[in-house]
C-alpha cells in the first residue's frame, strides 16, 4: 500500500517509509492511497474470528506486503495482550473499556503496534544505525509509548513532558522503565515540549547525525491499529440488531478518524459524536462551519486540551472536505471541567459506573446526541482507567478506588529524568547519549 501526502506536495511512499518519517517532507500527514472494503461475509460471520484473526484481516491491505503474514500476525497478537470489553453502563449505552492494557490507556494499541513495525523495519534493514523516537508527551502518551517500545532493539525513546504538569501516575510510568527509554523534564509547559521536539525535527545538525522519528497519532502504525477495537464493540453488540453510535472523547481526533476508517471497510456505524472539553474547535466548526485552531485551555481532562486537532484533516479528507457531508456522519458537543465532574458524579450515584473526566465527556456527548435517537445503541470509548486521572475524579472516589498491580507495580519504582530548559540542552542531551 502507498500513502500520498494530505499537502499533496510530496511523492507517494510506502508503508515502510511513512512509519519511518512520521510526517512527510511537505508537513503533510500520510493517508492510504486507497481503502477496499471487506467482504460483507466478514461482518456477517464476525462472531466466529478472534480479536487477532479481526485486527489482520482490518489492517492488511494497509500494510501489504511489506511485513510478511507471519510476523504482521505476531505483531498483531503482542499488540492486543490485553481486553476490550463493551460494559453496560445504562439501557442502551455500553462503556468501551480501552484500558485493560499495559499503561492502562488506549493508547497501547498504537505505541505497542508501531513499536513493532519499526522494529521489524529494523532488524529487516540490519543497519547498526539506530532510530530514535522523540515524542512531546502532556501525560498519557508518554506511558504507553514508553511501555510500548520497551526493549525494542535499535530504537532509543526519548520523552519530554512538563515537569509539575502531569498526574504522579503518569509520571512514574515515565521515568521509571529505564533499558532504552529516557524521560527529560522540561521546566515549562507541554507546547514547550513540543516546540523543542519540533525544532529537533527541523535541525539539519542532529537529522544529519542520526534518524529521528516521533510516536504520536500523525504516525500511520499509531493511527490505524486504533481501528480494531471498533471492530471489536461490533462482534460484542452484533446481536442486538440496532444502529451503532460511537462517542469518542477527543482531542488530536486520531482515535475517531480510525472508527472512520473502521466505517470505511464496512463496519455497520451508524454515526460518530465527538465529545471534547472546552478545546472545542470541531464542536464549534460542526455549529458555525468557521474552522479555527486557537490556543489550548488546560482542563482536568488534560489528554484532550489540543487547540489545533492534528488528525482532523484526515477526517476532512474522509468526508470529501464537505461540511455537509461531515454533518451527517458527524456530531459535537463540548463541557466544561464542572460538567465533566456532574457526569462522573451522575455515573457513579445512578449508574454504578466508575468514570474518569475524558470518558464522563464522551458519556455526556452521547446522551446529547441520543435524546432525539430511541432505539440506538450508543457505546462511549472510555479511554483511560480512572486512577491515571486521580487526582481529578468525583470527590471521594480516589480515595476508595483500588491501585491495579500494573499502576502499583511503577509507583514501587524510583523517577529517573534529567532536568532541561532549554533547547541546547535537549540538543546536546541527543548529541551524547543517543
Ligand atoms: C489521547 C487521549 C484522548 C484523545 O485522543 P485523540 O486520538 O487525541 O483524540 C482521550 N482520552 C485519553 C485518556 C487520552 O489519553
Amino acid at each position: 500500500m502507498n500513502y500520498f501526502s494530505l499537502n499533496k506536495k510530496a511523492p507517494n511512499t510506502s508503508f515502510e517509509e511513512a512509519v519511518v518519517k512520521g510526517l512527510a517532507p511537505d508537513k503533510g500527514l500520510y493517508f492510504p492511497e486507497s481503502i477496499t472494503p471487506l467482504p460483507t461475509a466478514f461482518f456477517e460471520n464476525i462472531s466466529t474470528y478472534s480479536h487477532e484473526e479481526i485486527a489482520f484481516t482490518a489492517i492488511r491491505q494497509f500494510v501489504g506486503d511489506e511485513i510478511p503474514e507471519k510476523e504482521l500476525k505476531a505483531i498483531i497478537a503482542e499488540t492486543l495482550c490485553f481486553d476490550f470489553p463493551v460494559v453496560p453502563v445504562d439501557t442502551n449505552i455500553g462503556s468501551l473499556e480501552l484500558y485493560h492494557g499495559p499503561t492502562m490507556a488506549f493508547k497501547d494499541v498504537g505505541a505497542r503496534f508501531m513499536a513493532r513495525c519499526l522494529g521489524y523495519f529494523n532488524r529487516k534493514a540490519q543497519t547498526q544505525e539506530e532510530v530514535t523516537v522523540l515524542v512531546a508527551t502532556s501525560g498519557d502518551t508518554g506511558g504507553a509509548v514508553a511501555s510500548g517500545f520497551l526493549g525494542v532493539e535499535g530504537v532509543n525513546v526519548v520523552i519530554l513532558y512538563p515537569s509539575g504538569k502531569v498526574s504522579d501516575v503518569q509520571e512514574k510510568q515515565l521515568t521509571t522503565l529505564g533499558q532504552n527509554i529516557k524521560a527529560l523534564e522540561v521546566t515549562g509547559t507541554f507546547d514547550d515540549c513540543q516546540a523543542m521536539v519540533k525544532k529537533a525535527f527541523l535541525d539539519s545538525d542532529l537529522t544529519a547525525h542520526m534518524k529521528l522519528t516521533s510516536a504520536n497519532s500523525i504516525n500511520i502504525a499509531r493511527w490505524l491499529p486504533q481501528m480494531f477495537y471498533f471492530f471489536f464493540a461490533y462482534k460484542q453488540l452484533k446481536d442486538k440488531n440496532k444502529d451503532l453510535v460511537f462517542a469518542v472523547p477527543s482531542g488530536n481526533f486520531g482515535n475517531i478518524c480510525a472508527g472512520m476508517m473502521a466505517q470505511r471497510l464496512g463496519l455497520p456505524i451508524h454515526h460518530f459524536v465527538t465529545g471534547t472539553n472546552v478545546n472545542k474547535v470541531v464542536p464549534d466548526y460542526l455549529k458555525t462551519g468557521d474552522y479555527s485552531p486557537k490556543p489550548s485551555v488546560q482542563t482536568i481532562s488534560n489528554a484532550m486540551d489540543v487547540g489545533a486537532p492534528s488528525n482532523f484533516i484526515r477526517i476532512e479528507e474522509l468526508h470529501d472536505y464537505k461540511l455537509e457531508r461531515l454533518r451527517a456522519n458527524l456530531s459535537g458537543f463540548s463541557y466544561t471541567d464542572a460538567e465533566a465532574t456532574a457526569a462522573m458524579g451522575h455515573l457513579l450515584k445512578k449508574l454504578n459506573y466508575i468514570a474518569e473526566p475524558h470518558g464522563a465527556i464522551g458519556y455526556l456527548a452521547l446522551k446529547n446526541y441520543l435524546k432525539t435517537k430511541p432505539g440506538t445503541q450508543g457505546i462511549f470509548l472510555e479511554t483511560a482507567h480512572p486512577i491515571k486521572f486521580r487526582d481529578v475524579l468525583y470527590p471521594g472516589v480516589a480515595e476508595n478506588l483500588a491501585i491495579p498491580p500494573q499502576i502499583q507495580a511503577v509507583m514501587d519504582l524510583e523517577k529517573e529524568a534529567i532536568a532541561i530548559a532549554t533547547y541546547d540542552e535537549l540538543k546536546s542531551f541527543l548529541k551524547e547519549r543517543c
